[in-house]
C-alpha cells in the first residue's frame, strides 16, 4: 500500500477500499452490495442530476487511544437523512439500516482508518439519489443508496484556532421557507458563489443573514452559529438553518458544564454583545470566529485572536467524548471496532 502521512492530508477525496450500496426498487429496499469501484452506472435523465432529487449526511469513524473505532451519534445522522428524504419525496432509509451499512463500511475499510496520533478521522459520506429517468419534474421510482469513507485530514493544522467570516448579503444559501434546513446539495450549488468571494477576500468563509429581512443571523457558510456572553450559549433559531448535530450536542454539553442555553432569533446587532464566537459541525466541531465582517456597513464585530475559554472547554469535552477519552453521559458513541 502507498504510503500516506495521515497528519498531512486535507479535507479532500482519496480512494479507499470499499463503499456500500443499496438500491430501492419496486417500492423496496433490496440487499447490501459492498462494492470496490467507485463509479456507479447512472440513467442520465435520473432525477437526482436534473433536478435535485438528491441528500446527503457527514459524519466520522473516531480512531481513539483506546484502540477502538467508534462513531458518534450515528442515529442522529439516519433521522436527519429521513427528514430529507420527507422533503425531497424520497423513500426513507430505515435508521437500522443506516446503521448497519455504516458500521459495515468503516470495518471494510479498516486500513485507511487514520491512528489518533495523526489528528486525521475516517469521514463517512452517505448519499440518497433518485435514479430512474424522468423528463418531467416528478420524483423517480428507484433510488440508490451509498456510503463511501475517505480519510480527511486534522482541522486545525496548526492546534485549534480562530478565523474571520465576512457577512454576505448578495447571495442567499436558501429561501426562508426553502430547502435550508434539509441536507441537500442544491444549497450548497447556491452558496458557492459567495463562499469563493469570501475566500477571495481572505475570509475563511461567507456569513449568512436571514434571506428575507437580513435582520438576524442564519448561518456561518455550511456551518451553525454560535456566541457566547454571560456563561450563555446562544443559537439562531430561523426556518433555514440546518439542524447540527454538533450543534446540538455542544447545547447539551454547555448546559452540562453549568451554562445556560438559548436557541431563539439572534439579530444581527446582538453580535456585538458577545464575548466568544464560532462555527460549529462535523469538520471542525467549533471553528472559533476571531472577527466577523460587515462590509457594507463597515462594521467589525470582534471576538478574538485566539479561541475563547469557553470556545475551547466546549471543544475539548466533545472531542473527548468522540475519542473515548471524556465520559459519554449520554451514549453518543458506538464502537464499531473493539
Ligand atoms: C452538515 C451541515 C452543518 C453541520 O451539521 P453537523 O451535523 O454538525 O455536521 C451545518 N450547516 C449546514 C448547512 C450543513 O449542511
Amino acid at each position: 500500500m502507498e504510503e500516506l502521512d495521515w497528519s498531512k492530508l486535507g479535507f479532500g477525496y482519496r480512494p479507499t477500499s470499499y463503499n456500500v450500496r443499496c438500491y430501492y426498487r419496486d417500492g423496496k429496499w433490496g440487499e447490501i452490495e459492498v462494492c470496490s469501484d467507485e463509479y456507479i452506472k447512472l440513467h442520465m435523465a435520473a432525477t437526482a442530476l436534473h433536478y435535485g432529487q438528491e441528500a446527503f449526511e457527514g459524519l466520522k469513524a473516531y480512531r481513539c487511544p483506546d484502540g477502538k473505532v467508534r462513531l458518534f451519534r450515528v442515529e442522529e445522522n439516519a433521522a436527519r437523512l429521513q427528514r430529507t428524504a420527507d422533503a425531497t419525496l424520497m423513500p426513507q432509509v430505515p435508521t437500522e439500516r443506516f446503521v448497519e451499512m455504516a458500521r459495515k463500511v468503516v470495518r471494510l475499510n479498516q486500513q485507511h482508518i487514520p491512528t489518533y496520533e495523526s489528528g486525521a478521522t475516517l469521514y463517512l459520506r452517505p448519499l440518497l439519489i433518485g435514479v430512474s429517468p424522468q423528463v418531467g419534474v416528478h420524483p423517480a421510482k428507484d433510488y440508490l443508496f451509498l456510503i463511501f469513507v475517505t480519510p480527511v485530514g486534522p482541522y486545525f493544522k496548526g492546534g485549534f484556532s480562530a478565523n474571520p467570516y465576512v457577512i454576505i448579503r448578495d447571495y442567499d444559501r436558501a429561501a426562508p421557507l426553502g430547502m435550508g434546513t434539509f441536507k441537500v446539495g442544491g444549497n450548497y450549488a447556491a452558496s458557492m458563489r459567495a463562499n469563493a468571494i469570501a475566500h477571495s477576500k481572505g475570509y475563511a468563509s461567507e456569513f449568512y443573514l436571514d434571506s428575507k429581512e437580513k435582520k438576524y443571523v442564519d448561518e456561518c457558510g455550511a456551518a451553525n452559529f454560535f456566541g457566547i456572553k454571560n456563561n450563555t450559549y446562544i443559537t439562531p433559531k430561523s426556518t433555514s438553518i440546518l439542524p447540527s448535530i454538533t450543534n446540538k450536542s455542544l447545547m447539551q454539553i454547555a448546559e452540562d458544564l453549568g451554562m445556560k442555553v438559548e436557541h431563539r432569533p439572534v439579530p444581527e446587532e446582538e453580535l456585538e454583545s458577545f464575548e466568544e464566537a464560532g462555527a460549529c459541525g462535523t469538520a471542525a466541531v467549533i471553528s472559533p470566529i476571531s472577527h466577523l465582517d460587515d462590509l457594507d456597513t463597515g462594521k467589525v464585530y470582534a471576538f478574538g485572536d485566539k479561541p475563547g475559554p469557553w470556545s475551547t472547554k466546549l471543544y475539548e469535552t466533545l472531542r473527548g467524548i468522540q475519542y473515548g477519552t471524556v465520559e459519554d453521559r449520554h451514549g453518543w458513541t458506538s464502537v464499531v471496532i473493539e
